[in-house]
């Protein structure tokens, strides 16, 4: 919908179906039909581009201090590792497993992706507090 918003016309959606199947789809059009009813559209093309008035020509405007922290839940973790190589080779290689297969977060790599978030199978990890981390 974000994207719609600042005006794209087709949307590609790649490791959504890959982790979920083509089922996915259906997913994604209940819920873009349930967001335009809720915000009172009755098309897509009504909401196309709407927020373009809001995007800077510079991302001077834009604050970077702020990191929100994934929060790892240990009753509900399995040590599965999933985190662990998605951050390794898709975020910042932020986290580590403990001997004990639990994961230990390195709060000077980690940029607050939450991509680890995403690939939890378990639902063990959650946002935490927001910190603000000062610039060098
Ligand atoms: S939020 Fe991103 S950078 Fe931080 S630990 Fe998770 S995947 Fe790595
Ligand atoms: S992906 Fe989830 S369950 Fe697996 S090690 Fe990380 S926090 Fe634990």
């Amino acid at each position: 919908m974000e994207y719609i918003l600042l005006g794209a016309g087709s949307i590609q959606v790649t490791t959504a179906v890959m982790q979920y199947g083509y089922r996915i789809i259906d997913d994604l059009k209940a819920g873009l039909n349930l967001y335009l009813a809720e915000k009172g559209f009755s098309s897509v093309e009504e909401a196309r581009g709407l927020a373009l008035g809001s995007v800077s020509e510079t991302t001077d405007v834009l604050e970077r201090d702020t990191v929100v922290f994934p929060k790892f839940h240990r009753e509900k973790c399995i040590g599965c590792g999933r985190c662990v190589i998605s951050c390794a080779d898709g975020g910042h290689q932020a986290i580590h497993l403990s001997e004990d297969r639990w994961p230990i977060l390195d709060g000077k790599k980690c940029v607050g992706c939450h991509l680890c978030v995403l690939v939890c199978p378990e639902r063990a990890i959650s946002s935490s507090r927001k910190r603000i981390r000062k610039r060098n």
